[in-house]
């Protein structure tokens, strides 16, 4: 352990830091954060950065918006800085090697490493699938001391003979539950098995399922674990609600939620690529500004729809889950599960892209019939009951018979939903009916 480690370690015995300075970051790493106005570490970066400078593998259970990639960007950068700082071209090598499930969050990780480190520093490099492979291949040659790739397109750029990774010091699993779940746990471990045994490695999960703990006891040597807030719970300052509603009613319910003017953007995840095409192509003939971001999408389109969401051009990006891991963008404020996911942990997920860093952040959840067993899936992991805003009896009160399309034209032309809608019968004006949602939403 360095000196100035070991007594930072100790000052943090003394007393918990509450200031980046405590930690003894290099100046450049500090200024930089000061730039970004970055006062305070977020609590996993209070109690990862003083064990990752220290040397030590980290098991961290932690969701996206807590703060994470500075947690293990900023203490790993502190290590390589010195080393790299007079690499010539072909004294450069690989030291940090970060592997993420998405293109999107592989990005994001990419972006992170050069912000924190600046100009001048580490030579930083991203790659994932779905693009080129020559001017990642190109970046390689000129030498790269922080890599950030998804798992395929590494394997594919190490077998035709582009990577090296003999010399990685620092090891990053990012988000391994999704990477698991997306089924690269064979190349999760084929690239594990190409790096030195005397490494750092550092692996976060937002959910710790036996998969990834045996994953980690695999790889991390002594780790530390380090957990903030509870192992399943979702993101703290997101207020949650459900609306039990029929089928039907979801696209009117979406219409009438983003009626609510102060909703600057919103983010929908749908279960299917062709749902949330649909969904998009209904809110574009309403004349709502939105765009589809899927695995059936160009990498150019996705970024697209990502810039010009965060630009405030387009109000509602719909996502299924995978496509979503990365969206990381300041004040979203809406997330909208217009279909329920059917496994609990993306659920944390997903409410994970509002409420960053402590902004406050809404959740809503349309529920059918069919997802009430998803519901309690999630209740259950996260213990938490969500709060009811609305059932279909409700729905039918403030959405007036005549907006609802009928979807199957039977019975005379009528859906079973569509004639069941007008038994309700007794619905108040649409305009009466719109307040009474505001107020409800607000509340
Ligand atoms: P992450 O969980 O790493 O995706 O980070 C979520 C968001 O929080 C990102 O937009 C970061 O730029 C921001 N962030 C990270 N650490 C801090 C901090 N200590 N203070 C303020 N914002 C932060």
């Amino acid at each position: 352990m360095s000196e100035t480690n070991e007594q930072n370690i100790k000052k943090q015995e003394l007393k918990k830091p509450v200031l980046f300075s405590d930690f003894g970051l290099l100046e450049s790493i500090q200024n930089r954060l000061k730039e970004f106005g970055y006062e305070k570490p977020t609590p996993i970066q209070a109690k990862s950065i003083p064990v990752v400078l220290d040397g030590q593998d980290v098991l961290g259970c932690a969701q996206t918006g807590t703060g994470k990639t500075a947690a293990f960007a900023l203490p790993t950068l502190q290590h390589i800085i010195p080393k790299v700082a007079n690499d010539k071209k072909n004294e450069r090598y690989i030291r940090i090697l970060v592997l993420a499930p998405t293109r999107e969050l592989a990005a994001q990780i990419g972006d992170s490493f050069k912000k924190y480190a600046g100009s001048g520093g580490p030579r930083i490099l991203t790659i994932f699938g779905g693009v080129g492979k020559n001017p990642q291949i190109g970046a390689l040659k000129k030498g790269v001391h922080i890599l950030v790739a998804t798992p395929g397109r590494l394997l594919d750029l190490r077998n035709e003979g582009h990577i090296d990774l003999s010399g990685v010091e620092h090891y990053i699993l990012d988000e391994a539950d999704r990477m698991l779940d997306m089924g690269f746990i064979h190349d999760v471990r084929k690239i594990s098995r190409a790096l030195p045994q005397k490494r750092q490695t550092l692996l976060f999960s937002a959910t710790m399922p036996d998969s990834v703990i045996s994953l980690a006891e695999s790889l991390l040597h002594k780790p530390m674990k380090i957990a903030v807030d509870r192992v399943s719970s979702t993101a703290k300052p997101v207020t949650q609600a459900v609306y039990f509603v029929e089928k039907f009613q979801k696209y009117h319910m979406l219409k009438d939620i983003l009626s609510d003017t102060t909703i600057k953007r919103i983010l929908v995840f749908t279960r299917t690529k062709h749902g949330a095409n649909k969904v998009v192509k209904r809110l574009l003939r309403d004349k709502i500004n939105a765009a589809a971001i899927h695995g059936n999408k160009s990498q150019s389109a996705r970024v697209r729809a990502l810039k010009e969401f965060k630009s405030g051009e387009v109000r509602v990006v719909v996502a299924t889950d995978v496509a979503a891991r990365g969206i990381d963008i300041k004040s979203l404020s809406h997330v909208l599960n217009y279909d329920l996911p059917n496994e609990p942990e993306s659920y944390v997920h997903r409410i994970g892209r509002t409420g960053r860093a402590g902004d406050k952040g809404t959740s809503l959840s349309f529920c059918a019939e069919d997802e009430k067993k998803h519901l309690r899936a999630i209740e259950k992991l996260t213990g938490k009951q969500l709060k009811v805003l609305y059932t279909p009896k409700h729905i039918r009160e403030i959405l007036p018979p005549e907006k609802l399309e009928p979807t199957q034209k039977k019975h005379g032309g009528r859906s079973r939903a569509y004639r069941q809608n007008r038994k309700g019968g007794s619905s108040p004006s649409p305009k009466k009916g719109r307040q009474r949602t505001r107020k409800k939403t607000d509340g």
